[in-house]
C-alpha cells in the first residue's frame, strides 16, 4: 500500500511500560487530555490534511492499536508531542513505526525537543525533523512543502544532506490564537470521560482543561519556555467564552480547568470574560491559575461571580474572603535548599489557610535557565542524574549540595503528613463531598494508592 499524502497520525506516548499504568498514582489523580495535538489536528483538518490522534496516556494499552493505524492507513507523517519523562517511550514508538513502514517520516514537538534542538536530530536517527515552537504552522508547511521547499520552513529542525541538523531559524510573526479553530476534542477517543481533572480540584462531572493564552511573560529558572518563549498571547474574552459554550453544548462540559501559566496576567480580559459569564451563564464553573500580583478583591469578587472555584495564589486570605478555594503549588529541592530551609517553608506553607497543595520534587529541565547553571558548575549546586525518564517532578533527580537523596525523600513525605494530619484539612475534604461528590468517589475507589502516595511518597 501506499503511503497516503495528506494524513499524519499524532501520538501522545505513555512515558513508561504499559503494564504499569494501572497503578500509576499520578494517571489516577490526574489524565489531561494532549490539547496542543487537538489544536494542530483542527488545524490541518482545516486545509483537509487527515490528522488523527492516538493517546497512549489516556489509553495506555495503544502500540497494537498504532501497529494497525500505520499498517492500514500508511500516513506519510507521524508526529509526538514529549515532555522530558516521555520522549525515550515515544523515541521507542517511532523506531516500531519505523520498522514497519521506513518511509514514513517521524516529527518530534514539545518542550523537550524545542529546548535540545539539533541535539535530536543529531542523536536520535529515527527522528526525521523537530518542531521548534508551536506545531500549526510548522507542520502544515512540513507536510504541503515539495522536499526541496523544507529547508526555507522557520521553526524546524531538520538533517542536512551530510547528515548534520540544521535548525531553520525562528519565525517573525506568532499565530494570533483568536485564528485558530477550537481543539479537534472530537479526535481524542474517549472525551471528556476519559480524562481527569486533579481530584478535589472540580465541583461536578463532565469536565475539561482548556488553555486560552500561550507563553509567559515572566522567567522563573527553573521552567522550560522554549515552546513559546517569552510573549504572551491570549484568546479574547469573546473566543474564550464562545469556547466554553461549544463544550457545554457539545459535550455537555460542566466545569472547565484553565490550564494557562498566567490566566489573570491581563485583567482586560478577566473582567470582559467574568462579564460575559455573569451576563449570559453558561452554568459552567471554573478553575485558574494566577500570580499574586494580578490579584486584588474587586477582581477576585468578579471572578467568584463568573464560577470561579479555585485560585493558586499567596494572596491566600484575600481569596478566602471571596468564597474561593486555595490550592497551593509549591516545588521542593531547588539549589540552596537545607534542612532548615525546608523547615521555615513547612512553618510557613502550614500558617497559610491552604485548602490543598501539590508538592513537585524540582527538576531541573533542559531549557530552563537553571539548568544551565546546574551543567556548568557542577556538584557545586549539587548531584544531578540527567536521566530523563525520572524527570516527571515526582523524583529527585537533582540533590541539592549538603543534602542526600533518602533526606529529600524523607522532608518530601514529612511536608506532606504535616498538612494531611491537620484536621482541619480533613474537615474541609470531608466538605467536598457535597462540593465535589465525583473526587471522593475516585478517591474511595483507589484510597489505598493515595494514601500511599501522601504518607509514603509512593507513585506506584
Ligand atoms: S513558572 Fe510560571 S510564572 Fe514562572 S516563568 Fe514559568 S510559567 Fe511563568
Amino acid at each position: 500500500m501506499e503511503m497516503t499524502q495528506n494524513k499524519i497520525l499524532l501520538i501522545h506516548p505513555l512515558g513508561y511500560p504499559e503494564d504499569r499504568a494501572g497503578e500509576d498514582i499520578s494517571r489516577k489523580a490526574n489524565i489531561m487530555p494532549p490539547l496542543g495535538l487537538a489544536s494542530i489536528a483542527a488545524y490541518l483538518e482545516q486545509f483537509e490534511i487527515q490528522a488523527d490522534i492516538i493517546d497512549c496516556y489516556a489509553h495506555p494499552f495503544s502500540d497494537d492499536l498504532i501497529t494497525a493505524y500505520i499498517t492500514k492507513e500508511a500516513p506519510s507523517f507521524v508526529g509526538f508531542s514529549c515532555t522530558t519523562a516521555t520522549f525515550l517511550d515515544g523515541v521507542r514508538i517511532a523506531g516500531q513505526i519505523k520498522k514497519i513502514r521506513t518511509e514514513i517520516q517521524i516529527v518530534f514537538g514539545g518542550v523537550h525537543v524545542s529546548a535540545l534542538k539539533n541535539k535530536i536530530i543529531d542523536r536520535y536517527p529515527v527522528i526525521d525533523y523537530v518542531v521548534v515552537g508551536e506545531g500549526e504552522h510548522t507542520l502544515h508547511r512540513l507536510l504541503t512543502a515539495a522536499p526541496n521547499e523544507k529547508a526555507g520552513i522557520k521553526n524546524l529542525v531538520l538533517r542536512s544532506e551530510s547528515g548534520k541538523a540544521v535548525f531553520t531559524g525562528f519565525r517573525k510573526k506568532q499565530i494570533d490564537l483568536d485564528t485558530l479553530p477550537f481543539p479537534a476534542y472530537e479526535k481524542l477517543f474517549g472525551f471528556p470521560n476519559a480524562y481527569k481533572l486533579p481530584i478535589f480540584n472540580y465541583p461536578s462531572v463532565p469536565n475539561a482543561s482548556c488553555i486560552s493564552s500561550r507563553g509567559c511573560p515572566y522567567a522563573c529558572s527553573y521552567c522550560d519556555r522554549s515552546v513559546f518563549r517569552r510573549t504572551f498571547r491570549y484568546n479574547s474574552a469573546r473566543y474564550l467564552y464562545h469556547h466554553l459554550k461549544y463544550l457545554n453544548d457539545e459535550y455537555g462540559i460542566r466545569h472547565i480547568n484553565f490550564y494557562d501559566d498566567q490566566f489573570t496576567f491581563n485583567r482586560k480580559r478577566v473582567e470582559q470574560f467574568a462579564g460575559l459569564m455573569i451576563e449570559k451563564p453558561l452554568r459552567m464553573t471554573f478553575n485558574c491559575a494566577a500570580r499574586a500580583e494580578h490579584l486584588d478583591a474587586p477582581l477576585l469578587d468578579l471572578m467568584k461571580k463568573a464560577g470561579c472555584l479555585e485560585m493558586i495564589a499567596r494572596k491566600v486570605e484575600l481569596i478566602k474572603e471571596a468564597g474561593i478555594r486555595v490550592k497551593g503549588l509549591l516545588m521542593l529541592g531547588l539549589p540552596g535548599e537545607t534542612r532548615q530551609s525546608i523547615q521555615k517553608s513547612k512553618t510557613y506553607v502550614n500558617s497559610l489557610k491552604l485548602d490543598d497543595f501539590n508538592l513537585a520534587k524540582f527538576t531541573p529541565f533542559p531549557g530552563s535557565p537553571i539548568y544551565d547553571q546546574i551543567q556548568k558548575k557542577g556538584p557545586v549546586m549539587g548531584n544531578f542524574d540527567e536521566n530523563w525518564e525520572k524527570m516527571d517532578c515526582m523524583q529527585f533527580v537533582f540533590v541539592p549540595k549538603g543534602m542526600t537523596k533518602s533526606e529529600m525523600d524523607e522532608e518530601f513525605i514529612t511536608f506532606y503528613k504535616t498538612h494531611f494530619m491537620k484536621p482541619k484539612v480533613w474537615l474541609n475534604y470531608v466538605s467536598m463531598l457535597w462540593k465535589s461528590p465525583d473526587s471522593w468517589k475516585r478517591f474511595l475507589k483507589d484510597m489505598f494508592g493515595f494514601l500511599r502516595f501522601a504518607f509514603a511518597d509512593k507513585r506506584r
